[in-house]
């Protein structure tokens, strides 16, 4: 594994969960990993966004004329002003649209509350060849659902074996999987939070709800605990995000996807013609 530019240590060994991961003791303005500031994460970020961008066209393009089958799938989890929606912006935002399956999951729908809860994900796994990306997830039925408990305890008990297993299946089948989960602390939410309340642009970005859940902070602390606990996998493991820093968050994940990417171990597609014929047609034509 190759150190880039600025990391100290690689994204995906300094920023995998262990066994010591504590969401309640997490420095959410920490930059685990790398040493530099503000203005060389912004740089890198655009350097390793085109990186990105190369690498997820190589994707895209063998599944359009080979038998190329896989897809990477990105689930961004976080509470509310986390900087999920900036992820898709500035990091998903280098990746030509045509390759990304993007989905976001908010409260279900009537429709959906009448399906199992992976229903609606299923419907939304990346064709082969593309970038998914999920902002939010099942995730969120072991974590508002359990912090709530919209279901019996019994029931969203059940899940994390389940989503293991689902997310086990899903792998089998060529769908990488990165999960981030993006940690901001109470104060840092507090000050976005105070943003959107003041500029007319972001308004649409706050809901009342955002408050009153700020109120079960501790409870949410344990549940995204207990999904680091129980749904990191060999398969599948999750990646934790200190978020206060917009620019290391962005660049993080930029990492992360181009080390998923990379380990796919791709090449441009060979050409399914004769290329001296076609020069020589088409220097005549
Ligand atoms: P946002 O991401 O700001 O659009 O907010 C989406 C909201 O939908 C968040 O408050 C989530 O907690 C909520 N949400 C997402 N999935 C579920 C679910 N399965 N059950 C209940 N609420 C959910
Ligand atoms: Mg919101």
């Amino acid at each position: 594994m190759s150190t880039s530019e600025g990391w100290r240590i690689p994204a995906v060994e300094a920023l995998r969960v262990t066994e010591a991961t504590r969401v309640a003791d997490l420095n959410t303005n920490g930059t685990p990993g790398f040493d530099g500031d503000k203005a060389l994460g912004a740089r890198l970020l655009e350097q390793r966004g085109a990186v990105l961008s190369g690498l997820q066209e190589m994707l895209f393009a063998g599944a359009r004329t080979t038998d190329e089958h896989r897809s990477v799938l990105l689930i961004l989890q976080g509470m509310d002003t986390a900087g999920k929606g900036g992820v898709v912006r500035h990091v998903i935002g280098h990746v030509d649209p045509q390759g990304v399956d993007h989905a976001s999951f908010g409260v279900p729908t009537p429709e959906e509350k009448r399906h199992h809860y992976l229903w609606r994900i299923r419907r939304e796994l990346p064709r082969k060849g593309q970038l998914g990306v999920f902002d939010r997830s099942h995730y969120e039925d072991i974590l508002v659902v359990r912090v709530h408990d919209l279901v019996p305890r019994t029931e969203w008990e059940t899940r994390y074996d389940e989503i293991n297993a689902f997310e086990h299946d899903l792998v089998e089948s060529g769908t990488t999987v990165v999960k981030v989960a993006m940690f901001v602390s109470l104060d840092e939410q507090k000050s976005r939070l105070a943003e959107r309340l003041d500029r007319p642009d972001k308004y649409w970005k706050y809901h009342p709800s955002d408050v009153t859940e700020r109120g079960y902070w501790p409870k949410y602390q344990e549940a995204y605990q207990a999904m680091l606990d129980r749904t990191s996998t060999e398969h599948a493991p999750w990646f934790v995000i200190p978020s206060d820093r917009k620019w290391f968050s962005r660049l993080a994940v930029t990492e992360l996807l181009i080390d998923a990417l990379e380990r796919l171990d791709l090449s441009w597609p060979p050409a399914d013609f004769d290329i001296e014929a076609e020069k020589l047609r088409l220097a005549r034509s």
